[in-house]
């Protein structure tokens, strides 16, 4: 790591140049920030495959930690995962070791870029949640043929991404912005962030706030994308859309991103290391340059941010400047030659292209205690009781019927990845031996304690192989949980 010197008046950043052609565009990048007189200190620092290689399985190691927690600014290339190197990615382990939870990706139709879509004013922004739903990576096999992965969405998460998607749209005076769910058929978690950004909406009424189903927005994507302003969304939905919204502008070379979180912001490509471009000094570099414009906002730089856009942009409009993703790789010219051009551009104005006035981001400082909700009243309504068995939902009902006569609970219902088996309703559903087993109170205004559950569980593991429970709450009156599909 190359240690920074004792400048006062700039701001020093965490430098990771990464993997593949990483190093070439972050190279880029920097020559042209440093040409453009912003006032910034590099830290240089690793992370990625050469650390893998060396036997760290996080890929990130303690000094880049530190600096991190220096500069709170991280610029960084693609870092790849080395196969048969670790298990997680090194990227995946920066944003949640940093808790940056919100991954902002703006897509812009390009000057002199052709797409399908050149001439309609594409000009929109995917705000990602980036730490939960299932990339919070917690799975299991349930049984040897079943896999389960954990669908995990908590109200301050869900209140976090949305605050910042307002924000953002503030910033940068976007007038709209859209949640994409689906709340249809995911009540509680994904209805988790229409119901947040549905009660947080109200507390920006410059902005238009409209909700929409997640597969009807990427349709709309397609079909109109100039109708969307920003979007916000959970993780999964957000890493599929927007990589779909870069493909409408010209592909992942001009594809920027920042990962911002309360204390730390980590601002890169969102392609990743093109390994058989690497050191052939063709790559794009626009989605990284684009990148650090984001940067130098975030840091209040706003004129060499303003600066180094418009450079790019004239360099596009020229149309003598083209890399190898736009006239193919033979034709194209070179990263460092292209670099060259932006920094000569450096200084001119594109007169085509309205460059957004932008204001600094006001994030919300939410608690950083553990976020621990407390209800007026709570009580437990029964248990899912997850059973593997050979057996067919007829005999294993009557079977559970039988071990939990006598007791506090009876059973409900079974049901076969989400739909109602047992009692029969005449379902042509192709099982397989993972059953949810729904008991509830005999008595159904009663609290089923530990205890109850307990006696059932051992009762039923006598005879049958159990693997997971989950209890059936009621908080405040409202059913924690959600019914399968056919039952009453
Ligand atoms: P990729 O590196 O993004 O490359 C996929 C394709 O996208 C390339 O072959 C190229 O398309 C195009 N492309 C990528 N960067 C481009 C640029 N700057 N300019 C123009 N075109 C560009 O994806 P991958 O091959 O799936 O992943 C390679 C490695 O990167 C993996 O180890 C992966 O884990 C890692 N990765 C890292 C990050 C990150 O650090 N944030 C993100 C994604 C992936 P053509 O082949 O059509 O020319």
């Amino acid at each position: 790591m190359s240690v920074p010197s004792n400048s006062s008046s700039k701001k020093h950043v965490t430098l990771i140049p990464g993997d593949g052609t990483g190093p070439e565009v972050v190279n880029s990048a920097q020559r042209i920030i440093e040409a453009a007189g912003a006032a910034i200190e590099w830290e240089k620092c690793e992370a990625g495959e050469q650390v893998f290689r060396r036997g760290l399985p996080s890929g990130v190691p303690t000094e880049t930690i530190e600096s991190i927690h220096r500069t709170r600014v991280v610029l960084k290339g693609p870092l790849g995962t080395p196969i048969g190197y670790g298990e997680k990615s090194a990227n995946v382990t920066l944003r949640k070791l940093f808790e940056t939870f919100g991954n902002i990706r703006p897509v812009r139709e390009m000057p002199g870029i052709p797409t399908p879509y050149q001439g309609r004013g594409i000009d929109l922004v995917v705000v990602r949640e980036n730490i939960e739903d299932l990339y919070a990576g917690i799975e299991h096999m349930q049984t040897p043929g079943v896999a389960q992965c954990l669908k995990l969405i908590s109200g301050k998460g869900c209140e976090k991404i949305v605050r910042l998607a307002f924000e953002f749209a503030r910033s940068e005076g976007r007038k709209r912005v859209h949640c994409a769910t689906k709340s249809n058929i995911m009540k509680l978690t994904e209805g988790y962030l229409k119901r947040t950004f549905e009660a947080i909406a109200p507390e920006y009424p410059d902005i238009e706030a409209q909700h929409i189903i997640i597969d009807n927005c990427a349709h709309q994507m397609v079909k109109k994308p100039e109708q969307f302003d920003v979007i916000v969304t959970t993780n999964m939905n957000g890493d599929i859309i927007s990589d779909l919204s870069s493909a409408l502008i010209g592909g992942l070379g001009f594809a920027p991103s920042a990962n911002i979180g309360n204390e730390v912001a980590i601002f890169e490509a969102v392609h990743g290391s093109a390994p058989k471009y690497a050191g052939k000094n063709v790559i794009n570099p626009v989605a990284l340059i684009l990148s650090a414009v984001m940067m130098l906002r975030h840091l209040n730089q706003f004129e060499p941010a303003a600066q180094i856009e418009h450079a790019v942009l004239v360099t596009l409009e020229e149309g003598k400047a083209k890399t190898g993703d736009i006239v193919g790789y033979d034709k194209g010219i070179s990263t460092s030659a292209f670099t060259d051009t932006v920094i000569g551009n450096l200084g001119k104005r594109s007169t085509k292209w309205r460059v957004r006035e932008h204001k600094p981001i006001r994030l919300a400082q939410l608690s950083t205690r553990i976020d621990y909700v407390t209800v007026k009243s709570r009580r437990v309504t029964g248990i899912d009781l997850f059973v593997e068995s050979p057996l067919p939902a007829s005999e294993l009902g009557k079977s559970l019927e039988s071990l939990s006569e006598g007791s506090a609970l009876k059973l409900k219902m079974i049901s076969n990845r989400g739909t109602k088996v047992y009692p029969p309703m005449g379902a042509m559903t192709d099982c397989i031996d993972h059953w949810r087993c729904r008991f509830i109170g005999r008595d159904a205004a009663a609290n089923i304690d530990d205890q109850a559950i307990l006696a059932l569980v051992g009762r039923v593991a006598a005879q049958h192989n159990w693997m997971h429970i989950e209890k059936l709450p009621e908080f405040d009156g409202n059913a924690g949980f959600t019914k399968a599909q056919g039952e009453d």
